[in-house]
């Protein structure tokens, strides 16, 4: 056993919604290890011509998966037009991408549409290096009495090739805990790695470094993926993590 479920909070599930059978066939295989299932629905692509999520349908596929497995399901939100249709489909928890992070105009829209909200709300880190904008996108929505919020460390662009996507910050961990108390801290294993074969290793670090959880992306079919084929895990490695022995 890598991941003990005791003290973590565990947020897995496709990089995009692509349909309801992918959508279900995922949670069939993981809903027993998970706290929140994860589809992105509107997807922050670089390129134009890339997959950009299939939008409001999507919500209602998480709706249902919800309904059916009885557990939390989770989206991507950049704007309050999303964070409406967030709370029209009931979805549990949000979280602002690394994208949007760094704007905090769209972090001002998505607390004041959150504002009051038990709806759980993360901020991943912002994806440039600049600690203050993360945490001051967290002390937004922190006054905007939102009461359920967490962080997401997905890692930096890295200027220079390196062995992973995102470029980690490690130490970010303690900075992070001085800085911001009581809030739980999640490492995005998936897009710190950027390929499938180390996401392991960044599970086990995660769990070394003692974060509060894990973000992993799972695909029943990572290679037909249609955004992040390369870091999306399959179900059956995913349940693996949880497996003692
Ligand atoms: C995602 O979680 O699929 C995503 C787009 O993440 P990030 O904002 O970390 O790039
Ligand atoms: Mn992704």
């Amino acid at each position: 056993m890598i991941i003990n479920k005791k003290n973590n909070t565990i947020i897995a599930g496709p990089c995009s919604a692509e349909s309801f059978t992918q959508v279900d066939k995922i949670a069939s295989k993981i809903h027993k290890n998970i706290d929140f299932f994860r589809a992105g629905v509107w997807k922050p692509r670089t390129n134009i011509n890339s997959f950009q999520g299939v939008g409001e349908v999507g919500l209602s596929w998480l709706k249902k998966i919800k309904d059916k497995y009885n557990i939390k399901v989770a989206c991507e939100v950049a704007n309050s037009n999303h964070v409406e249709l967030c709370k029209k489909f009931k979805i549990d928890m949000v979280w602002l991408g690394a994208r949007t992070t760094v704007n905090p105009f769209c972090v001002q829209e998505v607390a004041e549409s959150l504002q009051d909200s038990k709806i759980h709300v993360y901020i991943k880190n912002p994806i440039i290096a600049d600690m203050d904008l993360w945490y001051n996108a967290i002390k937004r929505m922190q006054s905007y009495n939102i009461k359920n919020i967490g962080a997401i460390h997905r890692g930096f662009y890295a200027e220079r090739k390196i062995n992973y996507r995102n470029k980690p910050k490690w130490r970010a961990v303690k900075e992070f805990r001085k800085k911001i108390k009581g809030i739980n801290l999640i490492c995005d294993c998936s897009h710190i790695a950027g390929d499938s074969s180390i996401v392991k290793e960044l599970v086990f670090k995660s769990q070394k470094l003692k974060y509060d959880g894990v973000m992993i992306e799972t695909h029943d079919n990572p290679e037909k993926a249609l955004s992040d084929s390369k870091q999306q895990i399959n179900p059956t490695e995913f349940n693996s993590f949880f497996i003692n022995g």
